[in-house]
């Protein structure tokens, strides 16, 4: 099947990103959102950092002007039915994205693509509520969408080859590199990254080495442009902590087990950047 028109459900941070990486790519998109609001803020984040590109001379006036004509925008969910393949990127909840799912599929041709960029739920159980479970993948971007290059595919236990291989060659063609994966809890970045950063913590906690130390080591000592710690003020502790806690239960086993530590500090609100202090003052 070849694919020209992408829906995206949801506007934000993931769906306008992912927009822009297919209007740029040559692709036709559709982005639905439930208000004209967050369509209208999807649109202008778009245009800007479309602009930024311009400015960095990685794109023409005219290129940004092509783009933005490739996206239309709308409440209406049946404004997604010429698309080939429709790309779910609303709120993470799963009562939400069950409903989404639901009313996708039954307005939805049936050999019509669904992918979805959940970060945290199961691909199999999100497909299962479709009745398309083979048409059914997980296209996992990572933000900001148009600079980061990576996309996890996750095959749910039903999704059949012929999806995944449409949705591989579309990944290939937003010029992102994309690695197949099994579907688990944590995909496979998170799942080594999120362990990686609790470590830190029982590496602070133990008093093992200052913070800036332990962030330097893994700077200095692995080539991560970032340290653990650092990164996990910019991630936020509490999201840190809700993923540990995932794991934890879903795989049963004590190796996930949440470090003490970060429980305390998100239990004081010190959840990083975004309350002004973390591991880290800001
Ligand atoms: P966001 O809050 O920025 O955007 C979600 C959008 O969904 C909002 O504009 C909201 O109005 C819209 N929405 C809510 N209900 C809707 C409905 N019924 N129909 C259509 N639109 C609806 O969230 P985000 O950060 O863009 O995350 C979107 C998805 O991407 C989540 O599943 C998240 O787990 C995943 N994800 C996020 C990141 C990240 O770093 N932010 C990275 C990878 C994956």
């Amino acid at each position: 099947m070849s694919i020209d028109t992408i829906g995206i459900v949801g506007a934000g941070t993931m769906g306008n990103g992912i927009a822009q990486a297919c209007a740029t790519s040559g692709l036709n998109v559709v982005m639905i959102d439930v208000s004209d609001a967050a369509l209208a803020k999807g649109l202008a984040t778009i245009a800007g950092s479309l602009d930024r590109l311009i400015k960095k001379e990685k794109i023409t006036a005219a290129d940004k002007d092509a783009a933005l004509a490739r996206i239309r925008t709308s409440t209406n969910y049946d404004d997604v039915k010429g698309a080939q393949l429709v790309i779910e990127a609303a709120t993470e909840n799963l009562e939400l994205k069950i409903k989404i799912l639901r009313q996708l599929d039954a307005l939805l041709a049936p050999e019509t693509l669904v992918a979805t960029n959940t970060s945290s739920i199961s691909i199999t159980q999100l497909a299962a509520v479709t009745g398309r479970a083979d048409r059914f993948i997980g296209m996992h971007f990572f933000n900001p969408v148009p600079m980061m290059a990576l996309v996890e595919i996750i095959r749910g236990l039903q999704t059949s080859d012929a999806t995944h291989d449409a949705v591989r060659e579309l990944a290939l063609r937003l010029g992102k590199t994309p690695i197949t994966v099994k579907n688990a809890p944590g995909f496979v970045v998170n799942r080594i990254l999120v362990p990686m950063i609790n470590e830190a913590f029982f590496v602070l906690a133990e008093g093992l080495a200052s913070p800036e130390d332990i962030d330097a080591g893994m700077k200095l000592g692995c080539n991560h442009p970032i340290g653990p710690l650092a990164l996990a003020d910019m991630i936020g502790l509490d999201v840190c902590l809700a993923v540990m806690n995932v794991y934890f239960a879903e795989f049963n086993d004590s190796k996930y087990r949440p470090c003490p530590l970060l429980k305390e500090l998100v239990a004081a609100g010190y959840l990083g950047r975004k309350t002004g202090r973390g591991v880290y003052t800001y």
